[in-house]
């Protein structure tokens, strides 16, 4: 049987000052459209993580942030039917701009207990806890 294919993608919960964590919902005609998500995306051949996030958050978002503004919290490990996906999560609390929908797609924030009653893709729901713990 072949190994499944490997898919790196990396999110970011963005923090306010109020501790409330952004959430941006996956926009019909994607897969798991409907669900909430953490705001990031696939890492492309030559990319850091951190590259990564600065890019997808400017082009989904609207807004600048550094690498040093970004720490890492934890990674999901979660194998979907047809890949296994890795995705480290990133912590920011310091960003330039008010975030607003570049693609169409709905944001939302919400305080870290509250991300229980989102519906969310099944690799983002462990990531959870951690969050609650942090903020
Ligand atoms: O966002 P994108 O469609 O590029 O992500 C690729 C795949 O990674 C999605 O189809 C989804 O299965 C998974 N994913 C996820 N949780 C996220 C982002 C992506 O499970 N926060």
């Amino acid at each position: 049987m072949p190994a499944p294919r490997m898919l790196l993608v990396t999110a970011c919960a963005l923090i306010d000052a109020d501790r409330r964590i952004l959430v941006t919902e996956r926009p019909a005609g994607k897969s798991l459209a409907g669900l909430w998500e953490f705001p990031g995306g696939k890492v492309e051949p030559g990319e850091t993580p951190e590259e990564t996030l600065i890019r997808e958050l400017r082009e989904e978002l609207g807004i600048e942030t550094k690498a040093d503004c970004l720490a890492p919290l934890t990674f999901a490990s979660h194998t979907y039917e047809d890949f296994h996906l890795l995705m480290p999560l990133y912590v920011c609390r310091r960003f330039e701009g008010i975030p607003r929908s570049m693609e169409g797609q709905r944001l939302r924030w919400v305080l870290a207990r509250d991300l229980r009653d989102l519906p969310m893709p099944p690799a983002d729901l462990p990531l959870i806890p951690f969050l609650v713990d942090l903020v």
